[in-house]
């Protein structure tokens, strides 16, 4: 029976680890939250980079690897395939397109903080939905700007930073009551492609905001590559018949 090592820590490779055998492991970096009830193993913390992944995969006899990890999880995706060549075992990735701007927006890429800071500087009122980024920042926001900030963790902000921890799915009513109550005057975001967090787009859209989008990060080419979920699991249905699944 083929034991597959799902590499998670988004909604969609928990949609597929719920669907999993008991023989195979769901893999999460241990910053989120812990599923429980799941039908597969669970394991939580970093392998060691490529080569700890590629030990950890003999140790116990994985046959193919599922990289379902955030399109700017970089670095496991990358480790991810080098320790699928190290250990001879095929890795399938899911490669969610990010959005795409349509009529009425007004996006602009930035490649990387500096670019960032620098697109910001005629801005008042950023908020901010990149995840941890931002906080180590929270020193040296300019005087002009007063910053909101969404993620995860919880952070107690200072006089010129509010941070909101919270995660998504977030419903547009609700998006929308939050840039009214907090005046904002762009959006900066990752392009992660993921319907759970595409509201505050059309909120931007419809206020008529620029969003700054970070750039998506490269990755690797693995052995089969996939852009939707539902994608993923037909070919997992194909590889293994769906009494053993
Ligand atoms: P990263 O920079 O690519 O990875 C950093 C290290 O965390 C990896 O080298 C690995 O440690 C460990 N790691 C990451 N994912 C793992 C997994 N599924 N199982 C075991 N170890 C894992 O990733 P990140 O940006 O810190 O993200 C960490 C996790 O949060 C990922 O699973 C990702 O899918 C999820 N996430 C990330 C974002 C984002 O915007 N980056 C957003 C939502 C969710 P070792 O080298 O020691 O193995």
């Amino acid at each position: 029976m083929s034991r597959i090592l799902l590499l998670g820590g988004v909604g969609d490779a928990l949609s597929i680890a719920r669907r999993l055998g008991p023989q195979d492991i769901y893999s999460l970096a241990g910053l989120g939250k812990r599923p429980a009830d799941l039908p597969c193993k669970l394991r939580v913390g970093g392998f060691g980079g490529a080569e700890g992944l590629a030990d950890f995969i003999a140790a116990t006899g994985i046959d193919l690897l599922l990289d379902i990890t955030h399109p700017y999880a970089a670095q496991i995706s990358a480790n991810a395939a080098r320790a699928a060549e190290l250990s001879g075992v095929p890795c399938w990735a899911l490669h969610r397109p990010g959005w795409q701007a349509g009529a009425g927006d007004d996006w602009r890429e930035v490649a990387d903080w500096a670019e960032l800071s620098a697109a910001l500087a005629p801005f008042k009122r950023p908020f901010f939905t990149l995840g941890r980024e931002p906080l180590e920042h929270l020193d040296s926001i300019p005087d002009s700007q007063f910053w909101t900030l969404r993620s995860l963790d919880g952070h107690p902000g200072n006089a010129r930073a509010t941070v909101i921890g919270a995660r998504g799915p977030f419903n547009l009513a609700d998006e929308r009551a939050l840039f009214a109550a907090g005046q904002f005057d762009v959006l900066i975001s990752k392009n992660s492609g993921s319907s759970a967090t595409e509201p505050k787009l059309q909120v931007a859209r419809e206020l008529g905001l620029p969003v700054l989008l970070l750039a998506r990060p490269q990755l690797p080419t693995v052995e089969r590559e996939f852009s939707c979920v539902e994608g993923l699991w037909q070919a997992l249905q194909g590889l293994r018949p769906a009494e053993i699944l």
